[in-house]
């Protein structure tokens, strides 16, 4: 069987930085390539990753921040002029904003007569799951956009609705965190063992997130999307994590790594 991977496109936080590109993965997971949020420079980084641009089966976007979403019309340019790309390419995203993307794609002179591809926006329902190929994705609620909502959510329209991501393939099973509002949002997803959990840590303490985690049936956590707080101390949170009995299960990431699962 062939390995299954996730490279770390970018690892920052939402605050422009010259060390760290935006958030996005790539998941090569049972046979699929899969992109999880596209942050910018992320056609850039996908390219650097040495990732097909013709080979990818699906875009996850866990929310319309655009620090996980600026990057998705290069992303399509890059499968129209690099891969010369035919086969339709489904973008999996919150409902509130799939009429807007399509404007955008429109409006930016992809158009699917002269790309030879469409780009197929798919709403994202909390609970329901989806296949791409063997893999079975489940998008989750979280409460990271709860405040958002509350200011002038209704004013403008939109719904504020933030995902995180379940993915099972062949006796595996990972999650990424998106963004979050508390590290309980995680709770939907650690009932059950995972091989790997990509979590965010920028939006509470360090100290919650792990006491969430403590206990719990998980193979390895990457932490991503540390708050830049945070990232300036980064040699010291593997001891923190010590007394959660974490240590030698957690791995700060950072663009460019890539991890096997
Ligand atoms: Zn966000």
């Amino acid at each position: 069987m062939a390995t299954d991977t996730i490279t770390f496109l970018g690892t920052s936080d939402a605050v422009p930085s010259w060390e760290r590109s935006h958030a996005s993965l790539a998941v090569h997971m049972a046979g699929q390539s899969l992109v999880l949020d596209c942050g910018e420079p992320c056609a850039k980084n996908l390219a650097l990753a040495c990732v097909d641009f013709g080979k990818i089966d699906a875009i996850l976007l866990s929310h319309l921040h655009p620090d996980h979403v600026a990057g998705l019309p290069q992303v399509i340019i890059g499968m129209w002029l690099e891969a010369k790309r035919t086969r339709d390419i489904p973008v999996f995203m919150p409902a509130e904003g799939i009429e807007t993307f399509r404007k955008l794609i429109l409006a930016t002179y992809l158009f699917p007569e002269l790309i030879k591809f469409n780009v197929d926006f798919r709403p994202l329902s909390d609970g329901r799951t989806f296949t791409v190929g063997p893999v079975q994705v489940t998008p989750h609620l979280t409460t990271h956009l709860d405040s958002i909502r509350r200011i002038a959510g209704n004013k403008h329209g939109v719904a504020c609705e933030p995902f995180l991501y379940e993915l099972a393939a062949n006796g595996k099973r990972i999650a990424y965190s998106g963004d979050m509002g508390e590290a309980a949002d995680l709770l939907a997803v650690l009932d059950r063992p995972l091989d790997l959990l990509v979590t965010e840590c920028a939006h509470f303490s360090l100290p919650s997130l792990l006491e969430t985690l403590r206990g719990k049936p998980i193979r390895r956590v990457a932490l991503t999307h540390l708050h830049r707080e945070l990232w300036a101390k980064k040699e010291e949170l593997p001891a923190m994590a010590k007394e959660y009995d974490l240590a030698d299960r957690l791995v700060i990431v950072h663009d460019g790594m890539k991890l096997e699962f």
